[in-house]
């Protein structure tokens, strides 16, 4: 039994790791425990797009959420570069949701009216102004530039903060949290198959694995399996991520496309790799962007979005277990999300009152009872 630590975070994903690593730079002594590798998850899958504007449907708190958030990412990823020497890849070049009907077009007018009027920056440009800049994408009825929005490369975030936690925490990997359990409400004993770890503050950010954890999560986190690929075009390439309902292509500065992405709620955590979502994702690349139709297929893959009953994140100090602190179900949105769920969750430690638009992410809505045995 050791008690040599500040905080225990558990999770060892995007959510985790900025974590540990923004609670480490208070000078608190934190250990990271990791049942796999750090990025093992969801995390090292994603598209890595930072979609403020492009995934929220309404303003309101997580529209300025997301908007917070991706104002944060400059610095995140070039402090993460100072502590690291790995360059995450953050891309400025904007997103174009791209209306490939009349009907379609209206729509992303509107969402361009709202969107400005909330605080974002937003144009509808014609399909010849989408021809001139992208021309390798679908004859269409115009599209709604997001300029703000852009992307960075997954894996290569993840590497970065690997190394950053490593050089300012303890990481263990291969370390699978059981059971947290507090008899006074003060001390938490979180134990893993070999060791127990005695600490005041814990932070779980297990992803779509919560509920193991804690069972009062149980039906509210859940995972949404999605499946990517990427593809390496001969000649010309995209400028800027497009896109299309469902689909999106978003390039990389290595010369890739990523084209994401299905999401299947029934799948619990299988991991199979299919050949029709494979299918599926190539017929809707060809859709977008039919210049691209004799890329190279490169590879494909899995992750499970941790998903949440509202799509939105729960961050924030458990009701009646003070200092167990959580932050999942950030869904589709936890690589945008990682550097404002990071301020939330010291601000939640450190007891420091919150902006009124973070409250709307407060785990509240749990019902928690007594004990904490898990
Ligand atoms: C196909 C796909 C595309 C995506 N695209 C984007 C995108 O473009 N932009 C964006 O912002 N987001 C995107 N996301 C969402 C994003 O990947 C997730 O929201 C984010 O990675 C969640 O991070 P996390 O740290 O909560 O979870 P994870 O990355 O899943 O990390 C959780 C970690 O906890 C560990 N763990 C679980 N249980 C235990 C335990 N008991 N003890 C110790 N460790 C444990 C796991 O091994 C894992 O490493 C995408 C996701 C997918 C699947």
């Amino acid at each position: 039994m050791t008690d040599a630590f500040d905080v225990i975070v558990i999770g060892g994903g995007v959510i985790g790791m900025s974590s540990a690593w923004r609670l480490a730079g208070t000078g608190r002594r934190v250990l990271l425990l990791e049942r796999d590798r750090t990025g093992a998850e969801a995390s090292s899958a994603a598209a890595g797009m930072l979609g403020a504007q492009l995934e929220t449907s309404s303003p309101g708190p997580f529209f300025q959420l997301c908007l917070e958030s991706r104002s944060l990412y400059q610095n995140y990823v070039d402090e993460l570069r100072e502590e690291t020497g790995v360059d995450a890849q953050l891309n400025h070049n904007g997103i174009y949701q791209l209306a490939l009907t009349e009907t379609e077009a209206h729509a992303l007018q509107r969402r361009m009216e709202w969107q400005i009027q909330a605080g974002g920056r937003a144009q509808f440009l014609s399909s010849r102004e989408v021809y001139e800049s992208e021309p390798l994408v679908a004859r269409n009825f115009g599209a709604l530039y997001l300029p703000d929005d852009g992307n960075i490369h997954a894996p290569l975030l993840i590497r970065a903060l690997s190394l950053a936690v490593k050089r300012t925490c303890t990481v263990l990997e291969g370390a699978e949290a059981i059971s947290i359990v507090t008899h006074n409400s003060l001390d938490y004993t979180v134990s893993t198959h070999s060791e127990k770890y005695v600490t005041r503050t814990v932070v779980v950010a297990t992803g779509a694995w919560a509920p193991h954890l804690l069972p009062s999560l149980t039906g509210r986190i859940r995972p949404v399996k999605g499946q990517l690929l990427s593809i390496r075009p001969r000649r010309a390439t995209l400028q800027r991520t497009i896109f299309h309902h469902h689909t999106y292509l978003v390039p990389k500065r290595d010369g890739t496309i990523v084209v994401g992405a299905t999401e299947d709620k029934e799948a619990g955590f299988n991991r199979d790799v299919r050949a029709d979502a494979v299918q599926y994702l190539l017929d809707s690349a060809q859709q977008v962007a039919p210049g691209l139709s004799d890329a190279v297929f490169v590879r494909s893959w899995i992750g499970h979005r941790p998903g949440s009953e509202d799509a939105h994140p729960w961050i924030g100090e458990l009701a009646e277990s003070p200092q167990l602190h959580v932050a999942v179900g950030h869904f589709r949105n936890g690589i945008l999300l990682a550097p404002v769920t990071a301020n939330m969750l010291l601000d939640s430690i450190e007891r420091r009152p919150w902006p009124v638009h973070w409250q709307a992410f407060h785990p509240a809505r749990v019902s928690h009872e007594g004990e904490v045995t898990i």
